[in-house]
Order: structure tokens, then C-alpha cells, then sequence
């Protein structure tokens, strides 16, 4: 038959010789390369309980921003979706109705907010697109999931937590100076 490429290799079937047959020379080279690694400075550590030192660009999981006053800052303007590379955004608008002055910023707010996290590669172009200043990529990793639907990040899990009355729970999802 004619080969498809001038690069085929003809499979060598020669007899295995006894030592081969008893895999021994095997068996000991391959404890000689796991022993060779019990000196050696180890590669992995032990997360949870560790955590590597993150780049100062790092980017996590995103935060959905308030005010000074612990007003919604995003006024659903769709621009972070618009600029988003993997179409990873959907919103719904809403208008603020009078007495809502104190959870919305704008007389425009997102009624519902969902980033698909599978979708995601956190390259930070909404937090570059956005003109309110009400989405940034924080250091907080997203957690792992079993189903797909828990990657689908809703507003409850993004909004930060008010500062007048949650100040802990602001500070630990602010996390980045940068971001300060
Ligand atoms: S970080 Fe990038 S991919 Fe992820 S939602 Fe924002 S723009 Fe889309
Ligand atoms: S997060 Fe920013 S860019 Fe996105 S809809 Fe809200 S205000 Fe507009």
C-alpha cells in the first residue's frame, strides 16, 4: 500500500528479552525519577490552606460597584456588554422609580445582571468599557461548580456589599488596592 506521508516509521516488533519481560528495569528507573524528586524543591502547595502571591494585574471575579452613598452605580447602559470579546454579558434595564433615590444611582438600573462565567476569559474589557465605574474584576477567584448553572453569576452575587452596613463584607470583595 502507499504510504500517505515519507514520515511513517515501521513498528518494531522484536521479542521482548527477559529482563524486559520481568518489567524490573522499568519498574527501578521509574522509582529512581520519584526518588530523585523527594529532594527537590517542591512545585505544588497545599490550596486551600496556601495561596500563591497573585500578579498585581490579576483578574477575578467581577464586582458590581456602589456609590459613596451605597447606591447601584450601573446604570445599565449595556456598554460591557457591547465590548465584551465573548458575549458574556446580559442585562435588563429598569427605571428607577420615585423612593428608589437611595438603592440606584441613575434613573436607569440594571433590574437583572448575569455574567456567563464559562463564557469569561477575564480579559477586563468591561471594567475598561464601563463609564460609571460599576464593574471591576476584583481577586477573588470564582468558585468551582458542579452544574453549569451555578457559572451563571446573577446581580446578588456580584453587587458589593453596602459599606454603611456591611463594612467587613465590602472590604473582603473590594480586595484589590488597585481598586481602592
Ligand atoms: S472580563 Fe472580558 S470576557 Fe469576562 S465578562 Fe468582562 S469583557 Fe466579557
Ligand atoms: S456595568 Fe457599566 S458598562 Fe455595564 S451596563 Fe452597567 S454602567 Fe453600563
Amino acid at each position: 500500500m502507499e504510504a500517505l506521508t515519507s514520515r511513517s516509521v515501521q513498528v518494531s516488533r522484536k521479542p521482548m528479552s527477559l529482563a524486559e519481560r520481568l518489567f524490573l528495569p522499568a519498574i527501578l528507573k521509574g522509582m529512581g525519577i520519584t526518588f530523585s524528586h523527594i529532594f527537590k524543591k517542591q512545585p505544588t502547595i497545599r490550596y486551600p490552606e496556601q495561596r500563591r502571591e497573585f500578579s498585581p494585574v490579576f483578574r477575578g471575579l467581577h464586582v458590581l460597584n456602589r456609590d459613596e452613598e451605597g447606591r447601584e452605580r450601573c446604570t445599565a447602559c449595556g456598554l460591557c456588554a457591547v465590548a465584551c470579546p465573548a458575549e458574556a454579558i446580559t442585562m435588563e434595564a429598569a427605571e428607577r422609580l420615585p423612593g428608589e433615590e437611595h438603592l440606584y444611582r441613575e434613573e436607569k438600573y440594571a433590574a437583572k445582571y448575569e455574567i456567563n462565567m464559562l463564557r469569561c476569559i477575564f480579559c477586563g474589557l468591561c471594567e475598561e468599557a464601563c463609564p460609571k465605574d460599576a464593574i471591576y474584576l476584583s481577586e477573588t477567584f470564582a468558585p468551582a461548580n458542579y452544574n453549569r448553572k451555578g457559572f451563571i453569576y446573577g446581580k446578588d452575587d456580584m453587587v458589593i456589599p453596602n459599606l454603611k452596613t456591611d463594612p467587613e463584607g465590602f472590604a473582603k470583595a473590594k480586595g484589590s488596592p488597585r481598586n481602592n
